[in-house]
């Protein structure tokens, strides 16, 4: 099932168009989507039950770029973000594997709407495609083979990044590099967990402007979603809400040569193989 924030309300996204979640259960489920991420089993449940009608004919295609669709979780307690976690990624960075995740947060506030602008802060920021895992209910110490029990589902984002500041000093630090206005947009939807068989399997790229600037899998990870959900929580609970961005493969501005960087009026999808396209247009920061 796809998830959706539309106009601020839970909004179910099939093939032939969308169903306002509170409308058609009678208010038996929430029109916010942040208090439906803990009931997606749940909502799936009724939604396979009962096949409720479309109410409004607009297609997942329409949605690309639309400005309707909000953020499926506006306020998460903690946003994990994991650095070089694909294989090519850390070789054209000129840098190696991690041997144990590389863990950093983007701050909650650089959280953005799927197709909201890139305010563009300087010459050196980046793209980073990355799947974003979306937790459902919370965790400590949760073994790699029960993660996915605690994975209500995925979203495509975005990694934006601000190479100077993030490199800035020894050792160097990531979070704020990552955490400009707007440098982590979720969506298009939520795909829930059940659509997904193997999520270390999947296309994942961006354009920008139209050309191919990542095409990859994510079976190219360093650690596996199942691995990092149990790392991190062998540390810190994860709750309801939480974001997990795992890592972006090759093909950055920065690994490029001559190196490359957002301008404003550059146009980047990023896309997922079944999770959809989210579209960003940067604008002067
Ligand atoms: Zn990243």
């Amino acid at each position: 099932m796809r998830f959706a924030n539309l106009n601020g309300r839970a909004t179910i996204v099939t093939d032939s168009g969308l169903i306002d979640l509170a409308t058609a259960s009678n208010g038996a489920f929430s029109a916010s989507t942040d208090k439906c991420i803990s009931q997606l089993d749940k909502i799936v449940q009724w939604y396979e039950t009962f096949s409720p009608e479309v109410t409004d004919t607009t297609t997942p295609q329409d949605l690309i770029g639309n400005s309707a669709l909000g953020q499926v979780v506006s306020a998460p307690s903690q946003i994990f973000a994991i650095g070089l976690n694909y294989q090519h990624h850390a070789d054209e960075m000129g840098l190696a594997y991690p041997n144990q995740p590389m863990v950093f947060t983007k701050f909650q506030s650089a959280l953005c709407a799927p197709n909201a602008e890139l305010p563009v802060p300087t010459d050196t920021t980046d793209w980073e495609a990355e799947l974003v895992v979306v937790f459902g209910k919370a965790g400590r110490d949760i073994a790699a083979e029960d993660a996915f029990d605690f994975v209500a589902g995925y979203a495509v984002g975005q990694d934006y990044s601000e190479r100077t500041l993030q490199m800035a000093g020894s050792p160097a630090q990531f979070s704020l590099g990552k955490s400009f206005r707007n440098f982590a947009p979720i969506g298009p939807w939520l795909t829930t967990a059940d659509e997904i068989t193997n999520p270390n399997d999947l296309r994942i790229g961006s354009s920008v402007n139209g050309e191919v600037m990542q095409d990859s899998s994510t079976d190219d990870m360093v650690f596996t979603i199942p691995e990092l959900v149990a790392y991190v929580s062998s540390i810190t609970e994860i709750r309801a809400g939480d974001l997990m961005f795992t890592g972006s493969p090759h093909g950055v501005g920065q690994g490029l040569t001559p190196q490359r960087f957002l301008k404003p009026g550059d146009v980047i999808e990023t896309t997922i193989e079944g999770l959809g396209t989210i579209r960003n247009t940067a604008v002067r920061g």
